[in-house]
């Protein structure tokens, strides 16, 4: 018999006790600093990041090298650009690309680290979040065992629309994604994904999806200042009928759009419970939804929930 339970404020089906969102029960840091590098996407830059733990409630936090940058805090009210890739930014400096690390803390469930960079982007790896994940397990993850991990539990819908884009949150007991996306592609037209989300269902399913891109746009992204450092190394790449490359998986392209709402999501600090309806979204409408989803706890009794 399915029972539900209530159990430290997340939602578990008793019988197989799978958790119903991503993360975990209490809030989490690393053990122990870890480092990565590589080039940014955008950018080009080579860049070298670090990952430290920090204490509780501290949050992600982005700083430079160079203390005079200062801290830039992660949270939807600081995103500053959403074309072709998540920046945010304190006024004096911004960093590019932030999503798949996101994502690979979401599905970690670290809710607290500082991340130091060298350059202004984060490095695109082989343009999924797996090496980022498997990096934060290799420096094992250190669980607050007082302080719970709140999901943000929807009472009410909220939406963004632009245009014939929207993307919707609905009130739900577990954390779902329904996506559709619509490119000139035969593999990519009106193409759905229906997925229910907890970290075990993540880490297999969407993790490794790579960032992807039309080998027609590549020329005026470029000629935009963009993609600098991508390569068949680090994205999938699309051609009119077909790939240039080998695919992870045979939806790797939607997939990989979850992995950026998911991680475009992780700006709001904590798992959220709510069903996610998305047709042809992107990073803007990502983050006005999350900060929709803000506003809305505002208005609500869930409001205590928030601490920004
Ligand atoms: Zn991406």
């Amino acid at each position: 018999m399915l029972k539900k339970v209530i159990d430290n404020n997340l939602l578990l089906e008793k019988n197989n006790y799978q958790p119903i969102t991503i993360g975990r029960l209490n809030k989490a840091t690393l053990k122990d600093t870890v480092k990565l590098k590589g080039i940014g996407l955008h950018t080009g830059n080579e860049s070298k990041i670090k990952i430290y733990p920090a204490n509780v409630n501290t949050g992600i936090v982005f700083r430079s090298i160079k203390k005079e940058k200062g801290e830039i805090q992660v949270t939807p009210w600081n995103v500053k650009n959403t074309r072709n890739a998540v920046s945010i930014s304190n006024g004096i400096w911004e960093i590019h690309t932030i999503e798949h690390l996101l994502f690979a803390f979401a599905i970690a469930g670290i809710t607290d680290a500082y991340v130091e960079l060298s350059s202004n982007e984060i490095p695109i790896l082989d343009g999924s979040s797996k090496e980022f994940y498997e990096a934060i397990q290799s420096a094992q993850i250190f669980e607050f065992s007082n302080y719970q991990n709140v999901p943000i539990k929807l009472v009410n819908p909220v939406w963004v629309v632009s245009e014939d884009k929207y993307i919707i949150a609905v009130p739900s007991d577990e954390f779902k994604i329904t996506y559709t996306i619509d490119y000139e592609h035969p593999d990519l037209k009106g193409r759905s994904l229906h997925i229910k989300l907890n970290s075990k269902v993540a880490e297999k399913e969407i993790l490794s999806a790579r960032t992807f891109g039309f080998l027609k746009d590549v020329e005026y992204l470029r000629s935009q200042g963009l993609i600098k450092g991508a390569s068949l190394d680090n994205a999938l790449v699309l051609t009119e009928n077909g790939y240039l490359n080998e695919r992870r998986y045979i939806d790797e392209c939607i997939r990989h759009k979850v992995l950026d709402l998911v991680g475009d999501l992780y700006l709001l600090g904590k798992p959220l419970i709510a069903h996610i309806i998305a047709y042809r979204s992107g990073h803007s409408l990502d983050i006005a939804l999350a900060k929709n989803i803000l506003k809305n706890l505002e208005n609500d009794e869930l409001a205590k929930l928030r601490y920004y």
